[in-house]
C-alpha cells in the first residue's frame, strides 16, 4: 500500500488549508516538550509570524532515563490546543500508548509516532483505525523497509494520511546524536508515494548543524522539516542542545526558502 506499484502518483495530505507533499515546503516547529503556558504561547506566536504551518511539542515524552522530565501529559495537549486556537497553527504531538492516543485525538490535528514506537504494532493499528493524520518517525535502528512496513500497518487499517519523518539512525559515529540519513529522502521518493519530512534536530543533536542539514534535506527533495525551537534553549527541560532559539530559527526559515526556490 505504501509502494509506488500500488499508487504511482505522490500522496498529498490536506489538513485544513495546508497541503503536505505538494510543492510548498511545510515546517513543523516548536519545543521538544510543552513546559508551560508562556513557553508554548510565546513560541507559537513567533512561529506563526514566520510562516510556520504546524506547532510541535511533546506532551508525553519517551525519555531514555526515567528520572528525566516526562512531559505534562494531557495538560500538554490542552496547552497546544490553546496555542493553536490563539494563532491558527495546526498541532502535531506524540502519542506513546493507546491511552495517550485516545486523549490526543481530542486536541491535535496530527499525531506523531516516535522513533521508539515505530514498531509498536498495536499503536500503529489503532492509529490506522482512527484515520487521523500521522507523522511516522523512522525507528532508531530501522531499515527503510522496516519503516515502510510500519506505515503498511497503519494503511492496512484504512488510514493513508501518513507523513514519513527521517530523524537519524544509530551508527558507530558518536560526534552527532544520530546519523541523519538524507539518502532516505530520494529512496522514499523512488519507491513510495508517501510524503517525507526531515528532523535534523534529533538527527544531529546539535543546534549548529540544524540549518545546514535542513538546507540539504530540502535540496534532497524533502517535503518539509520538523525543527525543535525554544525561546531559551539553555533552560529547556529536554533537548536544549539541539534546539534553535527564535533568532536562529528565523535565519533557518530564510536559508531554507532560498534552497526551496531553487529546487
Ligand atoms: C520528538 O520529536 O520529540 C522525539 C522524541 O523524536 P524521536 O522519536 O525522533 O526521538
Ligand atoms: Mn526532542
Amino acid at each position: 500500500l505504501a509502494g509506488k506499484t500500488f499508487k504511482p502518483e505522490p500522496t498529498v495530505i490536506r489538513i485544513k488549508d495546508v497541503a503536505i507533499g505538494d510543492k510548498k515546503i511545510v515546517i513543523m516547529a516548536g519545543p521538544c516538550a510543552v513546559e508551560n503556558y508562556d513557553q508554548i504561547m510565546q513560541t507559537a506566536k513567533f512561529l506563526k509570524s514566520r510562516g510556520v504551518q504546524f506547532l510541535r511539542g511533546g506532551a508525553y515524552k519517551p525519555r531514555t532515563s526515567p528520572y528525566s522530565f516526562q512531559g505534562l501529559e494531557e495538560e500538554g495537549y490542552r496547552l497546544l490546543a490553546e496555542a493553536a486556537r490563539e494563532t491558527g497553527l495546526l498541532v502535531v504531538s506524540e502519542v506513546i500508548s493507546l491511552a495517550s492516543l485516545e486523549q490526543a485525538v481530542k486536541y491535535v490535528d496530527v499525531v506523531q509516532i516516535g522513533a521508539r514506537n515505530m514498531q509498536n504494532f498495536q499503536l500503529l493499528r489503532e492509529v490506522g483505525r482512527m484515520k487521523i493524520p500521522v507523522v511516522l518517525k523512522r525507528g532508531l535502528a530501522s531499515t527503510i523497509e522496516e519503516w515502510l512496513n510500519a506505515a503498511e500497518y497503519i494503511m492496512n487499517e484504512g488510514n493513508y494520511n501518513i507523513i514519513l519523518c527521517e530523524r537519524g539512525i544509530r551508527t558507530f559515529e558518536t560526534y552527532t546524536r544520530n546519523t541523519l540519513d538524507l539518502s532516505a529522502v530520494p529512496v522514499i521518493k523512488d519507491i513510495s508515494h508517501l510524503p517525507i519530512i526531515v528532523d535534523p534536530s534529533h538527527g544531529t543533536g546539535k543546534w549548529k548543524l540544524v540549518t545546514p542539514m535542513s538546507r540539504a534535506a530540502i535540496a534532497a527533495g524533502a517535503d518539509g522539516l520538523m525543527i525543535e525551537v525554544h525561546p531559551e534553549p539553555k533552560c529547556a527541560l529536554s533537548d536544549g542542545p539541539q534546539s534553535l532559539n527564535l533568532e536562529t530559527f528565523e535565519a533557518l526559515v530564510q536559508e531554507v526558502a532560498k534552497i526551496a526556490s531553487a529546487v
